[in-house]
């Protein structure tokens, strides 16, 4: 146990660990039934004599904070721990922090509903596949023995899994080799290494609006401007596109062309052409996030914008997240040309690779045939699933109105002009029901106030109408 002791300070060595000890125990930094160094070795460790740890612990236990079992040595006994707000406005903070104070939008946890019925979870935990998986990455280690754990080399990733997703992007039309594949942490990474080598603060994106809202706070966080471009049945209203290039330079144009998040709109084909055209004659790079391009239920699949490139132009993201598991943190970055190992480098800077085990196991996955029986089932699952939210809302929200997607994870709700999703939200959450309000997804927050997004994956048909019945009671509490 590293205490750490202030020799010089005046106070007596006891009440040092004495008190770092207390604060460990209140904060939970040192859970109850934790068993604390016998005091001799504790003595030894921290180059004091046994009396002192002696009377440190003695305070403490007389303050019922830790508590001696005979034989077996002392613990940490079942004491309150302090709330977040002790906790987190407790520090003395320096000087250098004081331009953060206030800043973040850290809201204090509220109480959850017992029973809460989530619309922005990711998949269905309960149907990941758990046991296969598991015993997968088990297969890998007996296979591969430490090579899984070390950092493996540099690179754009583990060839074997580079190789796979080169099998999948053929699947979607998009012809490659794995070493134009960079495998990432998720496609998140994916974003952030594309706008760390082409941008600049001060540059300007062209975005869908609504678009995903994480890529909005990444483009924020590195001070990008974000110009939107309405989103209607048929996605970005590419019509729309030309004179925003000319008036604003923009040095990207993001696009999730497959049930765009939140919208769940799809890019038609004729759009994809023109886009790719304006952006060539433009001269910018597109950056089409393809995050769900697989969950359709029904419908023709669009071919991916990458497959109509005739080299350079696209960048692809892809990953394993919704169509897998998300906790897995792993995704890919496909592009040609010479900006190609610019991305590998500034991936190499930023983790130096993405998990080496993570890499092995989910090639193993994929390959004997799994991903795509997966696939087939989740299509299966989740179709059932947006029928019931489909249905669930007709009847309980009549006055919102909505498209029904053709595949992914999300129904996109507008209500009047005046109705304030974000006001709903609190209300939801007490009733035990919790959503996206639609100012996540906006640059201008406000427009997104008639809107919330539904992610009807998660949940059974059952949870579904019970959420939506909830929902009900909530935007009636608040008119
Ligand atoms: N793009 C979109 C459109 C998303 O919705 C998400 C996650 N919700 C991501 C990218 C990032 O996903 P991941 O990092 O898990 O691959």
């Amino acid at each position: 146990m590293r205490i750490p002791l202030d020799r010089s300070n005046g106070i007596p060595l006891y009440q040092q660990i004495e008190a770092w000890l207390r604060q460990n125990i209140l904060s939970g930094g040192l859970p109850t039934d934790t068993r604390l160094p016998a005091t001799r070795s504790l003595a030894d460790e921290l180059g004091v004599s046994r009396i002192t740890v002696q009377n440190a612990y003695a305070v403490l236990e007389s303050d019922g904070l830790i508590l001696t079992r005979e034989g077996s040595g002392t613990f940490v006994a079942p004491v309150p721990r302090l709330g977040w707000a002790e906790e987190v406005d407790g520090g003395d903070w320096p000087l250098w922090q004081a331009q953060f104070e206030g800043q973040a939008a850290v809201s204090p946890p509220q109480t959850r509903h017992p029973d809460l019925i989530s619309f922005t979870g990711v998949g269905d935990p309960r149907h990941f596949p758990f046991r296969e998986f598991s015993r997968t990455i088990q297969e890998v280690l007996r296979r591969d023995g430490t090579a899984a754990l070390e950092y493996g080399s540099f690179d754009n990733g583990h060839l074997p899994l580079r190789e796979t997703v080169i099998h999948i992007l053929a699947s979607q039309g998009i012809q490659s080799r794995p070493e134009h594949v960079l495998i990432t942490s998720g496609s998140q990474q994916g974003l952030a290494l594309v706008c760390q080598v082409l941008l600049q603060a001060g540059d300007v994106v062209l975005v869908e609006k609504p678009t995903y809202n994480l890529a909005l706070e990444l483009f924020r966080s590195l001070g990008l401007k974000v110009v939107g471009i309405p989103v209607d049945r048929n996605g970005m209203q590419v019509e729309e596109l030309e004179p925003l290039l000319q008036q604003h330079c923009p040095r990207l144009i993001y696009t999730i062309p497959n049930f765009q998040n939140p919208s769940g709109a799809c890019l038609s084909s004729a759009r994809r052409r023109q886009l790719l055209a304006l952006a060539d004659r433009y001269n910018v790079p597109i950056l089409e996030d393809d995050f769900a391009g697989d969950l359709r239920y029904e419908g023709r699949s669009q071919p991916a914008i990458k497959s109509f490139d005739p080299g350079g132009r696209v960048i692809y993201l892809g990953t394993f997240s919704k169509m897998l598991m998300p906790g897995l943190r792993v995704g890919y970055l496909l592009a040609h040309g010479p900006v190609f190992e610019q991305f590998v480098c500034q991936k190499r800077v930023l983790d130096l690779t993405t998990t080496p085990l993570m890499q092995r196991a989910l090639d193993r996955y994929v390959t004997i045939g799994r991903y795509q029986a997966y696939l087939r089932r989740s299509v299966r699952l989740f179709r059932q699933r947006r029928d019931a939210m489909v249905t669930a809302v007709q009847r309980y929200l009549p006055e919102a109105a909505f498209s029904i997607p053709q595949g992914g994870l999300f129904l996109w709700l507008k209500f009047a002009d005046g109705f304030s999703s974000s006001r709903l939200l609190p209300v939801a959450l007490s009733l035990g029901v919790e959503f996206a309000p639609g100012v996540r997804f906006f640059a201008d927050s406000a427009e997104g106030e008639p809107y919330l997004r539904l992610n009807f994956a998660s949940c059974t048909p059952q949870e579904i109408e019970t959420g939506i019945r909830r929902l009900r009671q909530a935007v009636e509490t608040l008119s």
